[in-house]
């Protein structure tokens, strides 16, 4: 049973050009192009403001809902 969702961000690691403009955006400071080439884009200080969505040219990093199941 889907008891509720979490939007998170996802990256695709391939996309990314490395070009750092999601870095340099980021609100929270986060090295976030790091994050997308780890694959890992869960850090507890972002904020979710999709500033590093809205910079990337590569379309790389993107919002995802992640269901939570019972
Ligand atoms: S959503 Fe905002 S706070 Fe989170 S990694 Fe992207 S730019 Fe940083
Ligand atoms: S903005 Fe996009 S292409 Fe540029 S470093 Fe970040 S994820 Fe990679």
């Amino acid at each position: 049973m889907i008891i509720g969702t979490a939007l998170h961000l996802r990256a695709e690691p391939g996309k990314c050009i490395e070009c750092s403009r999601c870095t340099e955006q980021c609100t929270a400071s986060l090295e976030v192009q790091s994050m997308v080439l780890s694959g890992s884009m869960d850090d507890a200080e972002c904020v979710l403001c999709s500033g590093c969505v809205d910079v990337c040219p590569k379309d790389a990093i993107r919002f995802s809902f992640r269901a939570g199941f019972k």
